[in-house]
């Protein structure tokens, strides 16, 4: 055990669904598991409204509400949670060290990543403003509260070619801003959203502001070959730019892809060092979501608890 440092049989790192869910699990299972929650303690859906599709709110919950249930339910069990940001990692083992805010050294048996990914923002001022008021990063969640109503999307990857399409069945209208002159997005998706005939492209255009007062009324788009600025009534604003897994601190110790999402041994939660394991959006760029989240996280917790029971730990 190193000097100066707390050791955990279990540590928690991040506080989404999948965090949350692998304490629950871990905390019944008698792991005495600590969590360290992360700049942003619940994750994600604490910056969401309304989330009407996490099974068994038949009337919807505020994200934020769902993620203090969440919590709750964790602590509930004995779950230690501590405001903190992992900094740090040293996994050469067989002991893992993992430091807090730069400065202090915890040790762990193992270790559930659960760190999530963040959405990448435009960063103009109205995005921010509105955020939650019509301008939103995710069409599966907020898709249906625009139905039957005119909304823009930004964005030309694959990301932004299938919420589109998604958007396009609920919705009147879909204008898709695209910053060049092409998409990035793999041929088959190209094609989908240039069959519907309820999409619109505009290509070579920036967004310039997003409008409205309380809620997202317009947006103000620039064309970046004539410089001419126009503006589009819409009442939904989706950010499509992107996701950006919080990977960093792994580099160099834990494999992933090459956009940082970490890789698990398929149909697992097992990383590619013994005793890691890893959850949630952090290790998925294909479904994120809350519910799938979560159900990475309990499995996560019973890899780790069945992880230690094998190697005389728990
Ligand atoms: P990508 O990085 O592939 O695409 C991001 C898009 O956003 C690009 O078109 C980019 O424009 C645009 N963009 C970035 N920054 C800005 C900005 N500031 N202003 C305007 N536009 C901007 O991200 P995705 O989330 O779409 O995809 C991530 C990965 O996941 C990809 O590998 C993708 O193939 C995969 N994926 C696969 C799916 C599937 O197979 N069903 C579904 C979803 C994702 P530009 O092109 O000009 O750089």
């Amino acid at each position: 055990m190193a000097e100066n440092s707390t050791h955990h049989p279990l540590l928690i790192i991040g506080s989404g669904p999948a965090g949350y869910t692998a304490a629950i699990y871990a905390a019944r299972a008698g792991l005495n598991p600590v969590m360290y929650t992360g700049m942003q303690p619940g994750g994600q859906l604490t910056i969401t409204t309304e989330v009407e599709n996490y099974p068994g709110f038949p009337e919807g919950v505020q994200g934020p509400e769902l993620m203090t249930f969440f919590q709750k339910q964790a602590e509930r069990f004995g779950t230690q949670v501590n405001f903190g940001l992992a900094t740090k990692v040293d996994f050469t083992g067989p002991i893992h060290k993992v430091w807090i805010d730069e400065e202090k050294l915890l040790t762990a048996d193992a270790i559930i990543i659960a760190t999530g990914a963040s959405a990448k923002w435009l960063g103009i001022e109205s995005e921010q403003r509105l955020n939650g008021f019509g301008v939103s990063a995710c069409a599966v969640c907020d898709g249906f509260f625009f139905k039957g109503q005119t909304v823009a999307i930004v964005g030309a990857g694959d990301t932004a070619a299938e919420e589109a399409s998604y958007l396009a069945k609920l919705c009147q209208k879909v204008y898709m801003i695209v910053r060049r002159g092409e998409f990035r997005a793999s041929k088959a998706m190209q094609e989908r959203v240039l069959n519907t005939p309820n999409i619109e492209i505009l290509y070579n255009s920036e967004t310039d502001e997003i409008l409205g007062g309380k809620t997202v009324e317009a947006v103000r788009i620039k064309n970046n070959k004539t410089g001419e600025k126009r503006e589009i009534p819409i009442t939904g604003f989706f950010v499509a730019i992107g996701h950006k897994p919080n990977t960093d601190i792994f580099k160099g110790w834990l494999n992933m892809d090459e956009t940082g999402y970490l890789t698990v041994k398929p149909g697992t939660s097992y990383t590619n060092i013994g005793g890691i394991f890893a959850a949630g959006d952090c290790a998925d760029k294909n479904y994120r979501q809350a519910v799938t989240a979560a159900g990475s996280g309990c499995m996560a917790a019973l890899d780790a608890e069945r992880w230690l029971a094998a190697k005389g730990l728990h």
